[in-house]
C-alpha cells in the first residue's frame, strides 16, 4: 500500500468560497500579492504561491480548514515561521497554506512540575524567556530560536549547540495535541515521562507536517545550569580538529556543546560578530561545559587535556559570561555572516560517525575543486552533524545546478560513511531524491504505510519527505554516477 500521488486539481473560486464561509476575512489571503510572502521557507532557491493562506485564530477554525480541505481533496501545509532550509513549508501549487503564526500564546509555565504549555507558534526562544523567572530554561536552541516556532521544532524536529548533552526536540516535548486531517483531534504523550501503548509521540516528531497539524505542546524545562564556560580550540589541521571531536566523546565528556567551523567559516564570521576566533586556525572547536562550578573547573580540565593530546594549538577558556556568549555568537551567526561574503548559500545537513569526521572534511575540499565552488564548514561536531555552507551566484547560469549536485554528493556520501541524510533540517523537497540513497524499497514502502494510516488521501504536505517508490527509480536512473551528473541539459525538480 502507497500514499496515493493524486494529481491535485482544485477549482480555486470554489475553495475561497468554502474557506470564506469559515474563517473572518482577516484569516484568510487569497490574492497573489498577499500570497507572495509564503512562497519559500529557508530553502528559497524553491519558491510556489498556493491558492490561500489560512490564518486561524483558534483550533476549532483549524479544524473547519482540515476538514474542508479533506472534502475538497486540497492539499494543506502547515507552516510556522517559515525558517525551514528544506522547503518544507514550501506551498502545494494546488493548495492552501495554514500558518500557526496566530497560536502565540504560552499558556502556562508550571515551576514544580519543570515545563511549560505553549501554542505551535510561540518561538523557540520566547519559552525560555518565559521560563528564565524561575530559573529554568527550554534546552533545544536552534541557531534560528528568535524567529522558528516550536510547531516547527516538532516537525523538524529541531537541534541546537546544547542538544548533545540535553538532546534533541524528541527528547525534550512532553505532550502534543494534534488535528489530523479529517479534523479530529488527538493527543500523545502526557505529562507523566511514560506513555502506554505505541510511542506516537517519537513517530509525530520530526514527521514535517506530513501526519497531523500540531496545535498544543507540552515542553518540559531543565534548571539553568549555574556556571558555564567554553573552551575554544585552534588547530592548524581540519582533520586534527575532527579527531579531537572524537577523542571527547571517547573519553567519556559528553560537553554541554561541542561544535566545530574551518578556516573559511571563521573567516566570514570574526568581521560580523568580533567573536576573538583565531584567524590563523584552518579549524577551531567550541567545548562548553556547564554545571556547578566545581563540576565545570574539572570537565575544563579534562577537555583541555583531551584537546592539547589531539595536536591543538592555542586554547581559550571563557573567563566571564560575556566572552562565553560572544564565542558562541560566532558560531550562532555563522549562517547570516556567510551570506554577507557571497550572493547566494546552500546549507547542506547530513550526519556521519563522529569518528568519520576528517575523512568527509577531506571530500568536500575534493568537491570544491570538482564544482568550481567554495564550502564554509560548521558543524554540530559534538553530534557528527555537518552544516557546509556551499557559496554560489544564482545569476551566473548553471551555478544552482552545480551548488545542487555538490549537496547531493555530500549527503550521499554521509550515507556512505554509515550516517544520514539529515541531522536536524529534515527531509522536505531538498533532500527526497537522497531518501533514495538512504532506503531501499520495503523501508520506504512501511514509510508509505504510515503516511496512509493518517491521511489516506496523501493531503498533508504531498511530494514532501518520503518519496514515491516511482521517484526513487527515476532517480536511479539519474543518478550521479562515479563523479558525473547525466543528461545536465534536463530539468530535474
Ligand atoms: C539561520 C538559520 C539557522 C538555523 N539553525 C538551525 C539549527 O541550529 N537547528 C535546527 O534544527 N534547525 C535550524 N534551522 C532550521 C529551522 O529554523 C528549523 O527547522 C525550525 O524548526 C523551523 O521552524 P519554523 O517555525 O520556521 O517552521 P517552518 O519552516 O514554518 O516549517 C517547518 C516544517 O514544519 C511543519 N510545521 C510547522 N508548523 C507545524 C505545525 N504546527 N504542525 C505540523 N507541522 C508544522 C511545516 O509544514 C514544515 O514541514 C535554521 C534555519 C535558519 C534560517
Amino acid at each position: 500500500m502507497t500514499t496515493p500521488e493524486p494529481d491535485f486539481q482544485t477549482d480555486r473560486a470554489a475553495l475561497a468560497g468554502r474557506l470564506k464561509m469559515i474563517l473572518p476575512a482577516h484569516c484568510l489571503l487569497v490574492d497573489d500579492e498577499d500570497l507572495r510572502p509564503y512562497e519559500c521557507d529557508g530553502l528559497t532557491a524553491f519558491r510556489q504561491l498556493p491558492l490561500a493562506v489560512c490564518l486561524p485564530e483558534s483550533e476549532a477554525q483549524v479544524i473547519d480548514v482540515l476538514r474542508t480541505c479533506h472534502q475538497l481533496g486540497v492539499p494543506v501545509v502547515a507552516r510556522g515561521a517559515g525558517t525551514g532550509l528544506s522547503g518544507g513549508a514550501m506551498p502545494h501549487a494546488q493548495g492552501v497554506v495554514l500558518s500557526l503564526a496566530r497560536f502565540n500564546k504560552i499558556l502556562r509555565v508550571d515551576r514544580k512540575a519543570r515545563l511549560a504549555v505553549v501554542q505551535p507558534g510561540v518561538r523557540n526562544l520566547a519559552v525560555s524567556e518565559a521560563a528564565a523567572p524561575f530559573g529554568l530554561y527550554y534546552a533545544p536552541d536552534p541557531s534560528s530560536q528568535i524567529a522558528c516556532t516550536l510547531g516547527g521544532n516538532v516537525a523538524e524536529n529541531s537541534g541546537g549547540v546544547h542538544c548533545l548533552k540535553y538532546g534533541l526536540t524528541v527528547h525534550n516535548v512532553l505532550r502534543i495535541r494534534v488535528v489530523s486531517i479529517e479534523g479530529e483531534v488527538f493527543e500523545i504523550g502526557s505529562e507523566a515521562p511514560d506513555a502506554p501503548g505505541y510511542d506516537l509521540l517519537a513517530l509525530l516528531i520530526g514527521s514535517e507536517g506530513m501526519l497531523g497539524v500540531v496545535t498544543e505542546v507540552t515542553v518540559k524545562l531543565v534548571p539553568k545550569p549555574e556556571l558555564a564556560q567554553v573552551v575554544m580550540a585552534s588547530f592548524d589541521d581540519v582533520a586534527r580538529a575532527g579527531d579531537a571531536v572524537a577523542d571527547i566523546i571517547a573519553a567519556g565528556i559528553i560537553p554541554a556543546g561541542l561544535e566545530m567551523m574551518d578556516k573559511a567559516a571563521t573567516a566570514a564570521v570574526e568581521p560580523f560578530v568580533k567573536a576573538g576566533y583565531d584567524l590563523r586556525a584552518a579549524a577551531i572547536l567550541l567545548c562548553e561545559a556547564d554545571g556547578t562550578p566545581e563540576e565545570v573547573a574539572e570537565e575544563i580540565g579534562r577537555v583541555t587535556e583531551v584537546l592539547r593530546a589531539a595536536g591543538a594549538r592555542e586554547l581559550r577558556v571563557s573567563q566571564s559570561e560575556a566572552e562565553r556568549l560572544r564565542f558562541w555568537a560566532g558560531r550562532k551567526a555563522a549562517f547570516p555572516a556567510v551570506g554577507r561574503i557571497t550572493p547566494d548559500y546552500y546549507c547542506m545537513d547530513g550526519t556521519i560517525p563522529r569518528k568519520r569526521l576528517a575523512e568527509m572534511l577531506s571530500a568536500i575540499a575534493d568537491m570544491e575543486h570538482k564544482y568550481g565552488l567554495r564550502c564554509a564548514n560548521v558543524f554540530h561536531a559534538g553530534d557528527g552533524n555537518l552544516h557546509p555552507l556551499i557559496m554560489y551566484d544564482a545569476a551566473k547560469p548553471g551555478e544552482w545546478r552545480w551548488a545542487e549536485a555538490f549537496g547531493a554528493e555530500i549527503l550521499e556520501m554521509s550515507v556512505a560513511l554509515g550516517g544520514s541524510i539529515t541531522g536536524e533540517h529534515g527531509v522536505g523537497i531538498e533532500k527526497i531524491n537522497q531518501m533514495c540513497v538512504q532506503y531501499k524499497t520495503p523501508e520506504l514502502e512501511a514509510f508509505h504505510r504510515i503516511k496512509y494510516a493518517f491521511d489516506d488521501k496523501g493531503l498533508l504536505n504531498p511530494g514532501k519527505a518520503v518519496p514515491s517508490l516511482h521517484r526513487c527509480a527515476e532517480y536511479g536512473r539519474m543518478h550521479v554516477h562515479q563523479g558525473d551528473l547525466k543528461f545536465l541539459e534536463l530539468e530535474r525538480f
